[in-house]
């Protein structure tokens, strides 16, 4: 071996080790503070705890919780953050720990991060875990990235069947799981039941779609949009209502003996929580799904005698596995929800779109990151 050759042998090791310290790069929606997100190049992330797993993202939404984060309503995301808390990936790498899902494997993110061991998890209300709860997107970085890092990978990555529809399983990380729990199940549905669906958005229609898993007599879906009423009546609403032109309390109470046995909400506001609570009938039941950012004004002296319950709350996706099925069964179309498509590095023009809802008629989006 002559000397030169030496050098450059000597020289190639140590260029690998620099390469090899520098971080990886890839793209993610980073909020910078109110009203300002950017598509930008940060460090890929990397296995913190023995419980995480590194995903690479095949598709993401945008929720309608993204938007309120723009808007500065919840100030727990702090500037620097990359949003998203839905989505469905490939794993590219698991901790130590991980022992049901591994390299490869395609999983649903579920929203909603869990420990599994800790007190609220052995009740399976996960949204509560205390090394977990609704943390993508807000406490720890999101899924509107090429790769995400998921703590305690174990019970919050849920494994994908085969040949599934992909872009269906991305609305069980929040929006199915949701209106189910926290409409659905929590409203007592049953069989025969008149409901009412305040808010035709994409928590209302899951909720719509999941309330048929029980054969309720009539669903009335209440909106602003008639549009999105229209949309509402192919997935199963049997009467609507455009509360902007109608007086949508008195038509039901019109239309029904003393109101209906169920109200689901799904909008978040006072006047949307009024009209529940001025159509539920004695024994009834009040869903509250929508996100408040004020107080509401209780009729209880009117609503005390008639035996109403009222609950509220946020997912747990304790009922994520039971969704799945119903998805790969085909007994549930929740793609039927999806109405516009975009790459991921569109996902400026993306926010633009799903951030005017009603005049770009949007339900759900869907980004992928396939040809990235
Ligand atoms: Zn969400
Ligand atoms: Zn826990």
């Amino acid at each position: 071996m002559t000397s030169p050759t030496s050098s450059t042998e000597l020289q190639h090791p140590l260029q690998t080790i620099v390469e090899l310290n520098a971080p990886q790069m890839m793209h993610a929606l980073v909020y910078k503070g109110s009203g300002v997100i950017e598509w930008i190049e940060v460090p890929k992330p990397l296995l913190e705890k023995p419980t995480d797993a590194i995903v690479r993202i095949i598709k993401t939404t945008i929720c309608g919780t993204d938007l309120g984060i723009i808007k500065g309503k919840v100030p727990s995301v702090k500037a620097g953050t990359t949003l998203g808390h839905e989505g469905v990936g490939i794993i590219e790498e698991v901790g130590v720990a991980v022992k049901n899902v591994k390299k490869g494997d395609r999983v649903i993110i579920s929203c909603i991060t869990a420990d599994g061991t800790c007190e609220y998890c052995k009740k399976q209300l996960y949204s509560h875990c205390e090394d977990g709860g609704w943390i993508l997107g807000n406490l720890i970085n999101g899924t509107q990235a090429q790769y995400v890092r998921i703590p305690h990978a174990a019970n919050s990555l849920y494994a994908i069947p085969e040949n599934a529809d992909e872009e269906a399983l991305v609305m069980l990380s929040d929006i199915l799981p949701t209106g189910f729990e926290i409409g659905v199940l929590n409203g007592c549905v049953k069989p025969g039941d008149s409901i009412a669906i305040v808010g035709a958005g994409p928590i209302g229609i899951a909720a719509l779609l999941t309330a048929q898993f029980y054969s309720p007599a009539r669903i009335y879906m209440i909106d602003v949009d008639d549009n999105r009423l229209a949309m509402a009546r192919k997935f199963g609403a049997t009467n609507t209502i455009n509360s902007a032109t109608e007086d949508a309390v008195k038509k039901i109470m019109e239309q029904t003996k003393d109101g209906v046995d169920v109200c689901i909400e799904a909008v978040g506001l006072p006047a949307t929580f009024d009209i529940c609570q001025n159509i539920v009938r004695p024994g009834g039941h009040v869903a509250n799904v929508g996100v408040h950012g004020h107080s509401v004004q209780l009729e209880i002296q009117k609503l005390w005698i008639q035996n109403i319950t009222i609950t509220m709350g946020l997912v747990n996706t304790n009922t994520t596995p039971m969704l799945l099925k119903s998805v790969a069964s085909g007994k549930l179309d929740p793609a039927r929800l999806i109405t516009h498509h975009f790459e991921l590095h569109e996902i400026l023009k993306a926010y633009e779109v799903f951030g005017n809802a009603s005049k770009e008629k949007v339900l759900k989006v869907i980004l992928n990151a396939d040809t990235l």
